[in-house]
């Protein structure tokens, strides 16, 4: 009684949670139209900077209270969505598409969104009512969270190590809506479970180039007004050309490996996105960045000493080396399972 009183109650404070988060987005997405300086800096300058980490360390918490998966599960909430079934093979396909749009859409930061909030407000808004309509015909997070979403590529990256589990604070029941749920499966990596060639290239794409795409996003500036528009040649090259690399390295390295001795490789390339994100990306928060003022939120550089960089490099590289790869393996999931509404028709994936 007292177990199912505390799930009562925890359950209440995850729908808190997701509300404030949910009316957090809003009101960022609002600031984004009509106070676009206030509203780009809140999402590329804040909310975007510390989702990296909270996939690195808690993907379960992300998950819980993404806006995003809010407005799409809302409607499966209500009870008003169709609840078909989507097949491994479709979620393979929606999972690549979803890796797709990730390396489509980040190059444009540069050439628009970075700068541009209207912009980034038409991106999310778009995203948001696909996120819906495919959630509104398929059961639970199939479609989306575990399909389209273009953030899920980066959740099987960098969750693979989580420090937290947590509740699902969204399925109310499991009805194995997918064959593989990333939610529940412990030590999930992009190539978990790849039983088909369209998700094993899903999987060595994403581990293998990522790396090399952060690396190369971050050799671009950000360009203003219409400008960037004539440099998206420029904008797609270096991170394509960085993934490129990578992905060639990832798959000299692993072409003869063992599953056991892949998963570390995996690891090493997660751990190695991750941290090159930091290392640029927590410099130029703070006016020390390689081009002096993108995705700056406050000028410190004449307030705080000049080794702040090489200091927070080191003690982000050192963190995520720490979660990544140093720390010993504790196969958490991102969050419990729940009750599973129908244990008979369940097919566990390994
Ligand atoms: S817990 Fe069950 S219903 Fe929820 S996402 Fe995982 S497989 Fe789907």
């Amino acid at each position: 009684m007292e177990a199912v009183q505390e799930r009562h109650e925890n359950a209440i404070l995850w729908r808190i949670a997701q509300l404030a988060v949910w009316l957090l987005g809003v009101s960022i997405l609002g600031a984004l139209i009509f106070a676009p300086k206030i509203g780009v800096h809140a999402f590329w300058n804040i909310l975007i900077p510390v989702a990296p980490a909270l996939l690195v360390i808690a993907p379960g918490i992300w998950r819980n209270v993404c806006p995003m998966a809010s407005t799409a599960l809302l409607i499966r909430h209500m009870g008003w969505a169709k609840k078909k079934h989507l097949s491994t093979a479709w979620n393979d396909r929606l999972a690549f598409a979803g890796f797709l749009l990730l390396i489509a859409i980040i190059p444009l930061r540069h050439v628009v969104m970075d700068t541009n909030g209207p912009a980034t407000a038409i991106a999310i808004t778009v995203l948001a009512l696909i996120a819906f309509a495919v959630s509104y015909v398929f059961e639970w997070k199939s479609a989306w969270c575990s399909g389209l979403c273009p953030v899920h590529p980066v959740e099987r990256l960098y969750g693979s190590r989580a420090l937290l589990s947590t509740s699902n604070a969204h399925c109310q029941s499991c009805e194995h809506c997918v064959l593989l749920c990333p939610d529940s499966t412990p030590s999930l990596n992009p190539l978990t479970g790849a039983r088909s060639k369209i998700r094993r290239l899903t999987g060595s794409l994403m581990a293998g180039g990522f790396a090399g795409f952060v690396y190369g996003w971050f050799q671009v500036p950000d360009y203003a007004g219409w400008a960037g528009w004539s440099h998206l040649g420029l904008a797609y090259a270096y991170p394509l050309g960085g993934f490129a690399m990578s992905l060639v390295l990832f798959l000299a390295l692993t072409s003869r490996l063992s599953k056991s001795h892949k998963e570390l490789v995996v690891r090493v390339f997660a751990c190695a996105a991750v941290s090159c994100y930091y290392w640029f990306r927590i410099p130029a928060l703070f006016g020390f960045g390689v081009f002096p003022g993108d995705g700056m939120l406050v000028d410190l550089s004449n307030v705080v000493p000049s080794y702040f960089t090489i200091l927070s490099q080191i003690l982000t590289t050192t963190f995520f080396v720490w979660i990544l790869l140093l720390r010993p393996a504790q196969p958490h999931p991102w969050a419990h399972r729940p009750q599973i509404a129908r244990p008979s028709r369940i097919r566990f994936a390994e």
